[in-house]
């Protein structure tokens, strides 16, 4: 490969080429131009950015939080007046529109602007004479150096579910993103540079499978953050915890849509194709089987066919355009294959999004829109994380069957609810086994101040990205009791 930027590492302060001789060409999903190449950083990268903040991090935790978030406000402003730069970015790498990649952005920066309150959301706590004259008190210090792994889905977002709150509560940092889409963050690392973090308190390394496998094996750095597939997230999870460190992975996603008789039909269709189909179904939290209830059904049905059928597909810089490509032709062929296979155990094509082509864009990864009918719940369709714009319908009698259903799948990252009745509401959120409940809501994304949770198959670890849980998994907690006897003499 050569004529493209090979992208370099930022590692100390200082923007170097990896010494890795490998590389990854990094696509424009929609159009198969080659954007740029992600070098295949190796374990001695790695090891040069986590050295780096080591160094940094005795400075950085004895930094007052006061100081410590003076950069981030200044990121903010920096993403801010880079916004649309940064979104066109978002969509050139990953292919989403451009108003998906800005929403992305946008829930980005919410988590920089939370961040910001870290002086009193990581405040300690003490009780006074808990025996006579001796008095207790909890502090919360830095874990240390952070390794964050990303995936491609969200390039823009994700790193900074993590970043801001870890080097506000005083850890130092070495991210990881998707090899397949690593050109926003290392545009936003630019800016991380320009507002004036100390050299080491960010890094940046490129690469895949032996960068991370480096980050979760090297002794100094004490948690690791990391967001992807299920099966990467398990290994992910065992490895750092059997080489002691602190974990959070968020893992991949089969996210369930119930439809009730008294929903509201126009607006629950208009709900659910977004989910859906947003992102060209690549999110984690995209709706991905449909179970209509009762009488639902035959009013639901041809609704959403139709809502899939009239979706505009195509580059996402283009105006008009509602959806983009997938990520890669293999994902592509996977999701067309997982299609066919349903189809072959049965599943009715409703609206067939296979072998889709878009007039100019004959290199793009694109499908369609795809709607299944009579999907088996216990075949491969039903249970596989798809990550494409495909729907799967089934249908049961009652809410409990619903529930049922949701609660014997493997996954709990979502679950919604379309209803106009609040009992069937308050049921279905308390009895699904799910980590986000969504009612009358197709994507029920958490704000930066609630936890991003996600139950079963779709986290491992204790403590979630964002809210309160961002600050109690990037902190460790001391407990000090101190005695003082009034009785000692005073050498003053
Ligand atoms: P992925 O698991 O393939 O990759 C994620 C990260 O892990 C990347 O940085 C990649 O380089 C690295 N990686 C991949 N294979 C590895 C291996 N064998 N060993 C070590 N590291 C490896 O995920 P993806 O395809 O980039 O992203 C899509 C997945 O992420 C979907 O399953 C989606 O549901 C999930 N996701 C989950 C959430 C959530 O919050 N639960 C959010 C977004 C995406």
């Amino acid at each position: 490969m050569t004529g493209h930027e090979t992208l370099l590492n930022y590692v100390g302060g200082r923007w170097e080429k990896a010494v890795a001789t490998e590389a990854t060409p990094v696509h424009n999903p929609a159009t198969g131009e080659v954007l740029a190449e992600a070098p295949l950083s190796t374990a001695t990268d790695v090891g040069k950015a986590v050295e780096a903040a080591s160094k940094a991090l005795q400075g950085w935790r004895r930094t007052p939080p006061g100081d410590r978030i003076q950069p981030l406000f200044r990121l903010k402003a920096l993403l801010d007046a880079q916004f649309s730069d940064i979104a066109r970015l978002v969509t050139q790498e990953c292919g989403k529109t451009l108003a998906e990649s800005a929403g992305e952005l946008r829930r980005g920066i919410e988590n920089v602007e939370v961040a910001t309150g870290i002086p009193s959301l990581m405040m300690g706590s003490n009780v006074e004479d808990i025996a006579s004259g001796i008095d207790e008190l909890m502090i919360r210090q830095p874990v240390g150096v952070v390794g964050v792994i990303t995936p491609f889905n969200f390039p823009g977002m994700i790193p900074l579910w993590f970043l801001p709150y870890a080097v506000a509560c005083g850890n130092t940092v070495v991210l990881k993103p998707s090899e397949k889409t690593p050109m926003t963050m290392a545009r936003v690392m630019r800016l991380v540079e320009e507002a004036g973090f100390p050299p080491g308190v960010v890094n940046l390394v490129h690469g895949g499978k032996e960068a991370v496998d480096a980050l979760l094996d090297h002794p100094e750095v004490r948690a690791i953050s990391f967001v992807g597939s299920t099966p990467v997230a398990r290994y992910i999870y065992s490895r750092a915890a059997a080489n002691g460190k602190r974990v959070q992975c968020q893992g991949g996603a089969k996210n369930p849509v119930v439809v009730l008789p008294d929903a509201d039909m126009d607006m629950t269709t208009r709900i659910v194709a977004d989910s859906a189909f947003g992102c060209a179904g690549q999110r984690c939290l995209a709706s991905s089987v449909v179970v209509t209830v009762d009488e639902a059904g035959r009013s639901f049905t041809p609704r959403i066919s139709d809502a899939a059928a009239a979706r505009t597909v195509g580059f996402g810089l283009e105006s008009g355009v509602e959806m983009g490509p997938v990520i890669t032709p293999d994902s592509r062929q996977r999701i067309e294959s997982l299609i066919a296979a349903g189809v072959a155990a049965g599943a009715k094509p409703l609206v067939d999004g296979r072998n889709a082509q878009v007039k100019g864009y004959e290199k793009g990864n694109f499908l369609r829109p795809t709607v299944l009918a009579d999907v088996d719940p216990a075949g491969e369709l039903a249970r596989t994380e798809i990550f494409g714009p495909v729907l799967s319908v089934m249908h049961v009698q009652s809410v409990e069957d619903a529930i049922a259903l949701i609660n014997g799948s493997p996954y709990g990252n979502m679950a919604c609810l379309f209803t106009s009745s609040g009992a069937a509401a308050r049921q279905f959120r308390y009895e699904t086994r799910v980590g986000n409940v969504g009612i009358n809501v197709g994507v029920a994304a958490p704000m930066a101040y609630f936890p991003f949770s996600g139950w079963k198959d779709s986290f491992f670890g204790d403590l979630h990205a964002q809210g309160r849980d961002a600050i109690d998994f990037y902190t460790e907690k001391k407990v000090v009791v101190e005695r003082w006897p009034q009785t000692w003499s005073r050498k003053f």
